[in-house]
């Protein structure tokens, strides 16, 4: 049996019929530009997010690198992120000329609160908490640290998108600003390149409006220097196709979890995911399971391979120690957490149309790995 790591195949067989319609549609109207499927997908999106705006932009770094933006955030100013990211959730520190402060992470791999309030400063200006594999960081005691020091909150939300805290309230919702990707494998994936920010305030909603599209929402009148990070009309429309059935994805990635919990208890070594007291509904953008004692993680990967398992890492390095961030002067040893981490996560298959099967063979193929 071959199971992938994700299966993007087996989603767009399923849609086809509808995608292409909807293709059509935008190649009828030659709108390609903010056309009316982007408008659509804001105000579809905005609802799913909890926000009452949602601004459709080229990708997810852009969405993150707009809302400091929108931020005025730049260089003098001080952004705190987790060590343990996608390289992205940084990148956009430096894009805007901003300094990246890195914070350690707790035992759920979400950024550590308490680490946070040590690292804030005078010139800390926004804090990036990262819903890292599908589940929200600690947000209410985040925004209470962050109110009580005048610093904003920028939600990444890359890949929680549809995940919720204890109270039921989502992702996207939780800060003043959120940036999610729709790069196509996140939950809710287009067929290329996008992104959004969704935002609580109509002023911020207002301004990135204007940073995506050269400072203008009226034709050749510029009110600020701006990016060209528009949403395709195309992929707002391939995403409008998707977007009703987000829901019940995330409530298949859920069930391949409760079955991955459910074997991997008979697998010695091997540590399923936790799930945070705050946390109300963990979407399962990834299944990452720690393994402590393990000594050659690429040979077990090459060893589930073999079985035709198909796993991964995310991700192999902690941002302090990629070549890119080597200027911050951090070396091994700054943030142990996340450094350990690294060193044990193995990401299993995940995907929406995961079966049971599936789930056993690759539970028995990593015992056999083992
Ligand atoms: C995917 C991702 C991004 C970047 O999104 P792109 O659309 O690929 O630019 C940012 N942060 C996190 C945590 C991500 O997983």
């Amino acid at each position: 049996m071959n199971v992938p790591f994700v299966d993007l195949v087996a989603q767009h067989r399923a849609l086809e019929p509808e995608l292409l319609e909807a293709a059509r549609g935008v190649l009828t109207r030659c709108d390609f530009i903010l056309g009316d499927a982007v408008q659509r997908f804001e105000r579809g999106f905005a609802e799913l997010a909890g926000a009452p705006h949602c601004v459709g932009v080229a990708s997810g770094t852009d969405a993150l690198m707009l809302a400091l933006r929108a931020l005025d955030v730049g260089p003098g100013d001080e952004v705190l992120a987790p060590a343990n990211t996608f390289i992205a959730t940084v990148a956009a520190i430096s894009l805007v000329g901003a300094r990246p402060v890195l914070v350690d992470c707790d035992e759920h791999h979400l950024l550590d609160v308490d680490a946070l309030a040590a690292a804030l400063g005078p010139r800390s200006k926004v804090v990036i908490p990262v819903h890292l594999y599908g589940q929200p960081a600690d947000m209410d005691r985040i925004s209470a640290l962050a109110a009580a020091r005048g610093v904003h909150v920028l939600e990444d939300s890359a890949q929680a998108h549809g995940a919720t805290l204890e109270d039921g309230r989502r992702c996207g919702s939780l800060a003043r600003l959120a940036a999610f990707s729709f790069y196509p494998s996140k939950n809710l994936g287009a067929c290329g390149d996008a992104g959004a920010v969704t935002t609580l305030d109509e002023g911020l909603a207002r301004r990135l409006r204007l940073l995506r599209n050269w400072g203008s929402v009226v034709k050749y009148e510029h009110e600020v220097p701006g990016y060209n990070s528009r949403l395709d009309t195309l992929q707002a429309a391939l995403m409008n196709v998707k977007l009703g059935h987000l829901p019940a994805w995330n409530e298949a990635r859920a069930r391949a979890a409760g079955w991955y919990g459910e074997l991997l208890a008979g697998v010695p070594g091997v540590e399923a995911p936790t799930v945070a007291p705050w946390t109300g509904r963990h979407v399962w953008h990834l299944y990452v399971v720690r393994i402590p004692g393990l000594k050659d993680r690429a040979a077990l990967l090459e060893r589930l391979k073999q079985r035709g398992v198909s796993a991964g890492i995310h991700y192999p390095h902690p941002i302090h120690l990629q070549k890119a961030y080597a200027h911050l002067g951090l070396g091994a040893g700054a943030f142990p957490a996340s450094e350990r981490a690294c060193r044990e996560i193995v990401s299993l298959p995940m995907f929406p149309e995961l079966t049971r099967a599936q789930v056993e063979h690759v539970v028995s193929a990593l015992r056999a790995a083992l």
